[in-house]
């Protein structure tokens, strides 16, 4: 439960030294106000409910300057991904030495030894140990895996204690819980409150990428992003939006920061290749041969004040 969760008190508290030894700042002074060691740069990607870490090693060497952090909330799962992490970047500095020592000039590195490092068993099954299923990486990685981690929290309720104000240029939200029942929707992690969290979190011109295998979440993504989504079934929005309003969650303004990016402009982004084939939902879909729901928005400018 939440009171188990570790989180800080605010972004300037957060040890993120630790995630990310090989980024730490050489000045040992640099401190923040956790009294932590500082980075030479901010984590910028976050992957909310990275599950077994796929996203995340399809991502680290196509970002390899980048610091990107998988948010999960279950402990073994989170065990999962960060013992995978190690492994990949054991493998990867191996791969450097032995690469070093043949050769003067390494051969460039190869993205998919990522994917091909673990393959998880099913979610609800008992991962199997990154470290029993390696197929080990052979040529070094750009960024060698160092740019990526994953920590154990509660998106829902303690993002912006990890992230400052438009602190982030990305965010995935990949296969999330579909919660189907109605009476269940507030435990979407799409949601007017939860938008705006996001809203604050990523910068003017971020990106916040979504997929999903369930048409009527897609659906639901849109209505919360778009001002212009369509409405099915009129009666039943319009009964919804009033009770949002009362209890303030109304989506009035938040969609106002957000608008859709185009499928011609995504084409080219191999984000969407990675969170739509890489991570372990993503390749269970494709297995059962289900349909995935691409959905991209970009954090607009601030509105002016009058
Ligand atoms: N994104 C991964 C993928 O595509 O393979 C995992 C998808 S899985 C269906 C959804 C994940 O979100 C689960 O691992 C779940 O534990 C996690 N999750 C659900 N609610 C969360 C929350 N409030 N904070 C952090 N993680 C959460």
């Amino acid at each position: 439960s939440d009171h188990k969760l570790d989180y800080p008190l605010s972004p300037a508290h957060m040890d993120w030294a630790s995630h990310f030894p090989a980024f730490v700042d050489p000045d040992e002074n640099k401190r923040n106000e956790g009294g932590f060691r500082q980075l030479v740069k901010d984590v910028e990607v976050v992957d909310i409910g990275c599950g077994f870490g796929g996203l995340l090693a399809g991502l680290a060497p196509v970002l390899p300057d980048t610091l990107i952090v998988g948010m999960e909330i279950r402990i073994s799962v989170l065990e999962y991904v960060t013992g995978r992490i190690q492994v990949l970047r054991a493998q990867s500095e191996q791969a450097q030495k032995t690469s070093s020592s043949t050769t003067s000039s390494p051969a460039p590195a190869q993205a998919q030894a990522s994917s091909s490092a673990t393959s998880p068993s099913p979610a609800t099954a008992a991962p199997q140990s990154p470290s029993a299923s390696s197929t080990a990486i052979t040529a070094p990685v750009p960024g060698g895996y160092q740019n990526v981690s994953a920590l154990r929290t509660n998106t829902m309720k303690f993002l912006p204690n990890f992230f400052a104000r438009e602190q982030l240029s990305k965010i995935f939200i990949c296969f999330p819980d579909p919660h189907f029942k109605a009476r269940k929707h507030k435990a979407r992690i799409v949601s007017p409150a939860l938008n705006a969290e996001y809203a604050y979190v990523l910068r003017p011109g971020g990106l916040l990428y979504t997929i999903t295998d369930v048409e009527d979440y897609h659906n639901w993504i849109l209505k919360h992003f778009e001002k212009s989504a369509p409405v099915e079934d009129a009666a039943a929005a319009e009964k919804q939006e009033a009770s949002d309003e009362r209890e303030g969650n109304s989506d009035t303004g938040v969609k106002e920061l957000w608008e859709r990016v185009s499928d011609e402009e995504l084409k080219d982004d191999p984000c969407v290749r990675i969170m739509s084939e890489e991570t372990e939902e993503s390749k269970k879909v494709t297995r059962n041969k289900g349909n995935k729901y691409v959905a991209v928005f970009r954090r607009k400018a601030n509105p002016e004040w009058p």
